[in-house]
């Protein structure tokens, strides 16, 4: 039977700052539920009492807001305990839980002997032969840690992105799910919740394929229907570098703070690693239409560091007013000047509040400018030059004007005439800026 509605998660763990690496699956798990006018939910992942912190998972949540990736419904694991230990109680009465009490030396030295012998470092089984009353005696005196006792054979699914998967189980340890100090661990924490929550789809790294394996057998272990699984492939920077490792730089946060559109970092991790080339969509409503899962492949993904910098700057070129009316209203622009103005700006301009300084500069003059040696040049340039208010040929008439009686051109032309209206030396057209420039600039002193 199929299934009646797409149910995904974003299951990031707040133990730090998202990166652009974790937005692959958020962006892939948002986009297929919205696809499908399914659910999408956030989940997150705080088993770890040492190391999750509230003010993480807040600004999880400030940077997929300022994503735009909508969630429908949201849970913290640690709210679940009560289930887990629910779960964990089935899995021991059909002795599929059982106690261990190897401490992490004992353990290491046996994985160093098995590899001696050629064999798999996997865990021995040790504790599961032990007598009854040999495992009562250490319960006296240790506390037990918990692991989950695998089925034979291969775990096997067919991966959205990795195509027909199969693991052999024989090559893996009877993963813990519950540590000695009774902590329930992720494998099983987030088996329960998928199976409760009825996710139909879980889309995350590749780093996550043997805990599929495991994950899978875990499932029916627990009676509970697998979902369908797809593992993307990570991100890395160029030459193979972890994005770990520049983390504060490529992070969500970094990013934003630098004035890379939203839109520009969805639109590039909604086509990268896929043979579609990148591009700036204009709405999350068009990242979700062209969103097909189907395309990615399982390589890693190479990210060059200036990558969201230059498609933000793509992205304001393409975006028409509308999109952006409310954001330069914002930023004090007025309503009838905005529209002009943005189109004069916008290829300009690498980060949206630009916009702000090109209107300062319209509204209030560039202030003082030093003309340096085209002082005299600049001084007569201005006696040809109108009073405001200037239209589209305006620049045209001037520069011509200028061009005439002074004999200069080309960039010794324009460029001082640029810097005497602006104060700079590049920037939008000015045939589009000076209708909306209302400030006669003073001659050079
Ligand atoms: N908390 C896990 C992680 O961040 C979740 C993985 C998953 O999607 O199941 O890697």
């Amino acid at each position: 039977m199929g299934r009646a509605m797409i149910v995904t998660r974003f299951a990031p763990s707040p133990t730090g700052h998202l990166h652009l690496g974790n937005l692959r699956a958020a962006l892939f798990s948002w986009a297929l539920a919205r696809k499908a006018g399914g659910r999408f939910i956030l989940r997150l992942d705080d088993t770890d009492p040492e190391r999750s912190r509230p003010e993480f998972a807040d600004s999880i949540r400030r940077d997929l807001e300022w994503l735009g990736l909508t969630w429908d419904e949201e849970l913290r694991q640690s709210g679940r305990a009560e289930r887990h230990r629910e779960a964990a109680e089935a899995l021991k009465a059909a002795g599929r839980l059982y106690p261990c009490f190897e401490s992490e030396a004992e353990l290491a030295a046996r994985r160093r002997a098995r590899r001696a012998r050629g064999l798999p470092p996997v865990y021995d089984r040790a504790a599961l032969r032990l007598s009854a009353e040999a495992r009562a005696a250490r319960a006296g005196w240790t506390a037990p840690h918990w692991r989950f006792l695998l089925p034979d054979g291969q775990s096997g699914w067919t991966d959205a992105i990795l195509g027909a998967q199969a693991i052999d189980l024989a090559h893996v340890s009877d993963p813990v799910l519950i540590r000695s100090d009774g902590v329930v661990l992720y494998t099983l924490a987030s088996v329960v919740d998928d199976a409760d929550l009825g996710i139909t789809d879980v889309i995350r790294g590749a780093d996550h394929v043997t805990n599929t394996a495991v994950q899978i057998a875990l499932f029916r272990a627990l009676g509970a229907e697998p979902p369908r699984f797809a593992h993307h492939g990570l991100v890395t920077l160029p030459g193979g570098e972890a994005l770990s490792k520049r983390a504060a730089a490529l992070s969500l946060g970094a990013l934003r703070a630098a004035g890379v559109e939203p839109l520009a970092l969805l639109s590039l991790m909604a086509r990268l690693g896929s043979p579609a080339p990148v591009e700036p969509f204009l709405s999350h409503e068009e990242i979700v239409r062209d969103f097909d899962l189907g395309r990615f492949g399982a390589a890693p993904v190479v990210l060059e560091p200036d990558a969201p910098a230059r498609l933000s700057a793509r992205l304001l070129r393409a975006l028409p007013h509308g999109a952006v009316a409310a954001r330069l209203a914002a930023l004090g622009i007025p309503a009838e000047v905005a529209p002009a103005l943005w189109a004069a700006v916008r290829g300009n301009i690498a980060r949206l509040e630009e916009a702000a300084d090109w209107w300062a500069i319209c509204r209030d003059g560039p202030g003082p400018v030093d003309h340096g040696a085209d002082a005299a040049f600049v001084t007569q340039a201005l006696a040809l030059l109108p009073d405001p208010p200037w239209h589209g040929g305006s620049w045209a008439e001037w520069t011509a004007a200028v061009g005439a009686a002074t004999g200069r051109r080309g960039a010794a032309l324009y460029r001082p005439l640029r810097r005497a209206l602006t104060g700079r030396d590049s920037g939008p057209e000015m045939a589009a800026l000076m209708p909306l420039m209302r400030v006669r600039p003073a001659p050079p002193a």
